[in-house]
């Protein structure tokens, strides 16, 4: 397939599952295999050292984990993919493969919690310098990286505000140093932006958010060269943050739709947005596909699609947000997003749960802001919901 030229929606229904596949099924099978056997020493020995394709134990690698590996490392348009059993087991493995002690990281305040308390507690306990920026100046973060650095972190859109970061530009900036550019893809999807393609070294993703797509199961991957994605895979070989084939195996199936479910998401999320911009309860709304989104022409740029998640703030803040939320019968109220269901929240029980009120504050989180994942319902359904719903406010 790969003489093909192929695209992300062929790509996503087909791409890599041959090498996984036995018996001629047509579908990868779930391999619950601890181990893996062999006939004689000699050929597990050329699996062991690489000389030949297979598998040796489940830890490292296993027939439904790397066919999830291979889908989403095409779909990225990378040459490597390490996979994870969760999306902070990617970002956690990822820097704590790729930094040591004495190094420095330039990321911004908006990262996703989880994410936010690596760089504020876990890294510096092992003499790791962080330095976060606010995450709409651009020029902020260049001088910071100019100031010198090993690795420079990016997450676009962020969490709960859809701030969006130039990818090309701070990847070229963080080049002039000679560090590394990781990017969190997780709100954007392969199918509405590749960070490779814009100069990013690595990419990676919560896969339990839109990649899997049906709340169900709990993933992460990395995507990028062989060098370094050999480098993250060695160090959860290790340490042992595998992913589990069952969730593999949901994630393959639900990645066949994921084109289908993100240009649906898309086209919902920017006709609410722009609904909500006209409401007499909303005071504002973020979402990068509107004209009024501060880095609006930056997002035009990068993307291909502006995305299923936008937030807003009601007029009546926090108390507003309180008696709104339980009345939308269209939303499961939940810490999850990119699900075919919409789910909405607030930064203090989602995104956010892990840091402390102040800790929310200092990053320019509001406490009454909705954080709203839109799903593939009707646009004119949900935006019924939110209309009834409003009346409360
Ligand atoms: C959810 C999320 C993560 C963490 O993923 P888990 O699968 O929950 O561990 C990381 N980054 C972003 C942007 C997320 O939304």
């Amino acid at each position: 397939m790969a003489d093909m030229d192929l695209t992300p929606d062929t790509l996503a229904v087909w791409a890599g599952e041959e090498a996984s596949r036995a018996h001629g099924a047509t579908q990868v099978p779930i391999v619950y295999s601890a181990a893996y056997g062999y006939a004689d020493v000699e050929s597990w020995l050329d699996v062991a050292l690489g000389r030949a394709p297979g598998h040796i134990y489940s830890r490292n690698t296993n027939p439904t984990v790397s066919a999830f590996e291979e889908k989403v490392r095409i779909l990225e348009g990378a040459e490597a993919a390490t996979s994870f059993s969760t999306g902070m087991a990617a970002v956690s493995n990822t820097l704590f493969a790729l930094l040591a002690p004495g190094d420095r990281v330039v990321s911004a305040k908006d990262t996703y919690g989880g994410t936010n308390q690596l760089f504020v507690d876990f890294l510096p306990r092992i003499g790791v310098r962080v330095d976060l920026c606010d995450t709409s100046d651009f020029e902020q973060i260049e001088a910071a990286i100019a100031e010198g650095c090993r690795l420079v972190y990016l997450e676009t859109p962020t969490n709960p505000t859809l701030k969006v970061m130039d990818i090309a530009r701070l990847a070229a900036a963080a080049h002039e140093v000679g560090a590394l550019v990781v990017a969190d893809n997780t709100f954007a999807t392969p199918i509405n932006q590749n960070p490779l393609a814009l100069g990013a070294d690595l990419v990676l993703h919560s896969a339990t958010k839109f990649l899997g797509g049906h709340a169900d199961a709990l993933g992460g991957v990395l995507c990028g060269a062989p060098e370094l994605s050999a480098k993250v895979y060695h160090y959860r070989e290790i340490t042992g943050a595998s992913l589990d084939p069952m969730a593999a195996y949901l994630l393959v199936r639900s990645l066949k739709t994921l084109a289908l479910r993100v240009r649906r998401q898309n086209e919902n999320a920017l006709t609410i947005a722009r609904w909500l911009e006209a409401q007499p309860a909303v005071a504002v709304v973020n979402y990068p596909g509107l004209e009024s989104h501060l880095h609006h022409d930056v997002a035009v740029r990068q993307m291909r699609g502006f995305g299923g998640m936008l937030s807003f703030g009601l007029e009546g803040g926090f108390e507003a947000v309180k008696r709104v939320l339980p009345r939308l019968r269209l939303a499961h109220l939940a810490a999850n997003l990119g699900a075919v269901e919409t789910l909405a929240g607030v930064p203090a029980t989602t995104s956010h749960v892990e840091c402390t009120m102040e800790e929310r504050a200092a990053m320019g989180i509001p406490e009454g802001l909705v954080r709203y994942s839109v799903g593939i319902e009707d646009a004119g359904d949900l935006m019924r919901d939110l209309e009834q719903a409003f009346a409360v406010a």
